[in-house]
């Protein structure tokens, strides 16, 4: 399980679960809006820290379903000088789990993916390369065109272990909707879009992006996708960084410091026992569409 308020892993039968009445009162009080996920969402898209933020409290005040906590954040909470949240247990009229809060957690293995500074060391890089406008003018124009490949294929082998995760869940129903929805939050973001801070042209660019992506993965092991991540790459990257790269795709897939050998296990784990309501509404009529067809033709 996840802790909902940082993304940490919870150790089974760690962590306590509170009620969505106790967590806005928490997020009254400034509490509940972890900095990991500010920094996500403010990082690349044109989104201030101020406007981030607010916009995760306001998703957050809606949500209907109790927030599980890591021993972490029950420390916080309780350093506040509030009652211990009660102890994680199973209740026997256990409240449905969103199934939009759980595709914001797993979208943000999306952003996520782009943002650990590990995913780019292993290509050479001395970590996640940091451009603001000025930069820009100094940096070979070959530099930022490698920059920005491996940016975007980072997110899409994400949203490929997560579609692949959600196509081989018989125990999750909802894999459709829910991949839709973890597309277009990384799209959309909240409110403000997020497509830009991928370099597309256009939200269709994206769009269109991914779901090529999606058919061109397919649904295979990691060590498929580490091998097509390569078969669509190479091409574009110069020739003297080929053997950076053959090393970068080989410990994406199996160094245990890289998210990805995590994301299906974390999402099995996950979903293991919620009882979920589907609560999910699409603002994009054409995204489950989309990836029915995906799910389709694969
Ligand atoms: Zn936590």
């Amino acid at each position: 399980m996840i802790c909902d308020v940082c993304n940490t892993r919870v150790p089974e039968g760690d962590g306590a679960r509170i009620s969505p009445e106790r967590f806005r009162q928490l997020l009254n009080r400034g509490w509940g809006v972890h900095e990991s996920n500010i920094t996500l969402m403010a990082a690349d898209a044109r989104v201030s820290r101020e406007q981030a933020r607010a916009m995760l409290k306001a998703q957050y005040l809606k949500s209907q379903t109790d927030w599980l906590l890591c021993q972490t954040c029950i420390d916080e909470v309780n350093q506040l000088g509030t009652t211990t949240p009660s102890k994680a247990q199973p209740s026997p009229n256990q409240r449905l789990t969103s199934l939009d809060a759980t595709a914001l957690s797993a979208s943000q293995f999306v952003t996520k993916s782009v943002l650990d500074d590990f995913h780019w060391q292993v290509f050479g890089f001395p970590g996640r390369p940091k451009r603001g406008a000025i930069s820009r003018v100094f940096v070979s124009s070959q530099r930022l065109a490698t920059e920005g490949i491996l940016k975007t294929e980072l997110a899409y082998l994400a949203l490929t272990e997560i579609a692949t995760w959600a196509f081989g869940a018989s125990h999750f129903p909802f894999r459709d909707v829910f991949v839709a929805r973890v597309l277009e939050i990384c799209l959309d973001g909240f409110g403000t879009p997020v497509w830009p801070a991928y370099g597309f042209h256009s939200r269709r660019d994206g769009l269109g992006n991914f779901r090529y992506a999606l058919l061109t993965y397919g649904f295979g092991s990691l060590e498929d996708h580490g091998r097509i991540f390569l078969s669509r790459t190479l091409p574009s990257i110069p020739k003297d960084a080929h053997p950076n790269w053959l090393i970068g795709a080989a410990r994406l897939i199996a160094d245990q410091q890289s998210m990805y050998p995590h994301i299906r296990a974390s999402l099995t784990e996950a979903t293991s026992r919620p009882t979920y309501d589907n609560d999910i509404e699409l603002a994009d009529p054409e995204l489950l569409p989309l990836i029915k067809s995906v799910f389709d033709d694969l």
